[in-house]
């Protein structure tokens, strides 16, 4: 199909080509080793404390197969189990290993809304649709995220730019890979089920994924402000934009984690950051300002993001669902204050290093002019001794 060369062009190793080579082998040995979670894993694992850094792919995988079981979509959607481990071992194999966009990118994003619909689901009662559009939605919302964003696609004029013609270039992607490993019948989940329901879970996943394009993020958050303080669950538009935000709180929501596992991200994501200020250099395009290794620095790069775009997103979040603010919204309002004590430690740093750049200007100019001043000295004194003279020695 035209889809996969262009993948192919766009990644000279890309996963899908890999993995339908291993297609064979796949389909004969056992898919990842089978984990037993323990009570303790269960039961963070619904919450945001979990520890995300702690566990390895295979272990990543069980857990999120343990997520579609305890949420009945296997059941209720008639999945095969063995396909629905081969569904989620393609899709690791289609996050590529960029610092930031990655498979564990993939699943902090899908763990965070398994957290959120236990948190939830007393108001939104049982609907596995939902959950299941939620659910697979976070699964694949960044596949074979390239590691550069859509303004770069767009001002390279990249295959994926060219392809999806500047809009969304990136979460298109992202969606039709979805539907291609979907495609492929040995991973296709959904193969149980009518083509109308299909058809409508298609269509929402797609609605989902193309939420998480941040350029719309002003716009999504206007039409939920509007629905919110009369909001009808039996209402599908109401319902709709619910799910547009959820999807997107999930995505940007490592800050409402500890700080010991949302640190490290933040590291990652400046990493991703300056790969791509420093190719925007290279290639002489437009550097985006906020991933400029010159100017960015960790704090300076959250607290706007915390201030601005997080915390007002979870406090529209939590008039629907007020059970968020403690778990969710508390965490986010201590990493803003933590970020602005490293604000004004790097900003009292940065003074101190100023000033002491400045002394050792100073000191050097004057060092300078006595070195000037000895110089002539000794200028005088080889003037007056020939010897020292006719011996050569560099003065100068
Ligand atoms: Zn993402």
């Amino acid at each position: 199909s035209i889809l996969s060369r262009c993948c192919r062009v766009l990644s000279t190793d890309s996963p899908l080509t890999k993995y339908s080579v291993l297609d064979v082998s796949i389909n004969l040995h056992p898919l990842y080793p089978q984990y037993t979670l323990s009570m303790e894993t269960v039961d963070t694992l619904k919450t945001p404390t979990f520890d995300v850094w702690h566990w390895e792919h295979n272990e990543m995988l069980s857990c999120l197969e343990f997520m579609y079981h305890d949420l009945g979509l296997v059941q209720e959607f008639n999945m095969n189990p063995i396909t629905l481990k081969r569904w989620l071992l393609c899709i690791r194999e289609n996050y590529r290993t960029n610092p930031f966009h990655n498979f564990r990118h993939c699943f902090c994003v899908t763990q965070m809304m398994y957290g959120i619909i236990h948190l939830c689901r007393l108001q939104v009662q049982e609907d596995a649709l939902l959950f299941c559009v939620l659910m697979t939605s976070a699964v694949c919302h960044d596949l074979d995220h390239p590691g550069y964003n859509n303004t770069y696609q767009i001002n390279a004029h990249t295959e994926l730019a060219i392809r999806y013609n500047d809009s969304s270039p990136l979460e298109n992607h992202h969606c039709a890979v979805a539907f291609q490993i979907l495609g492929q019948p040995e991973n296709n989940i959904f193969s149980n089920i009518s083509h109308e329901l299909f058809k409508q879970i298609r269509q929402s996943i797609i609605r989902l994924i193309m939420a998480t394009d941040m350029a719309r993020h002003g716009d999504i958050l206007d039409s939920f402000k509007k629905v919110v303080n009369n909001f009808d669950f039996s209402e599908e538009e109401h319902v709709k934009i619910l799910q547009m935000v959820l999807i997107k709180c999930c995505d940007i929501s490592n800050e409402v984690r500890p700080m010991n596992v949302s640190e490290p991200w933040v590291d990652c994501l400046l990493e991703e950051y300056f790969m791509q200020s420093d190719r925007e250099k290279s290639e002489g395009l437009p550097v985006t300002p906020f991933m400029d290794r010159d100017t960015v620095t960790k704090a300076k790069a959250q607290i706007g993001f915390i201030k601005f775009v997080l915390i007002p997103m979870f406090e529209v979040v939590i008039k629907l669902f007020p059970q968020m603010e403690e778990v969710m919204v508390l965490p986010l309002r201590e990493a803003r204050d933590h970020y602005e004590e490293l604000m004004q430690i790097e900003e009292a740093m940065s003074e101190v290093s100023e000033h002491r750049r400045a002394r050792l200007t100073e000191q050097r100019e004057s060092s300078k002019d006595s070195f000037q001043k000895t110089q002539i000295i000794w200028v005088r004194k080889v003037e007056s001794d020939g010897s020292l003279l006719q011996s050569g020695r560099p003065w100068c």
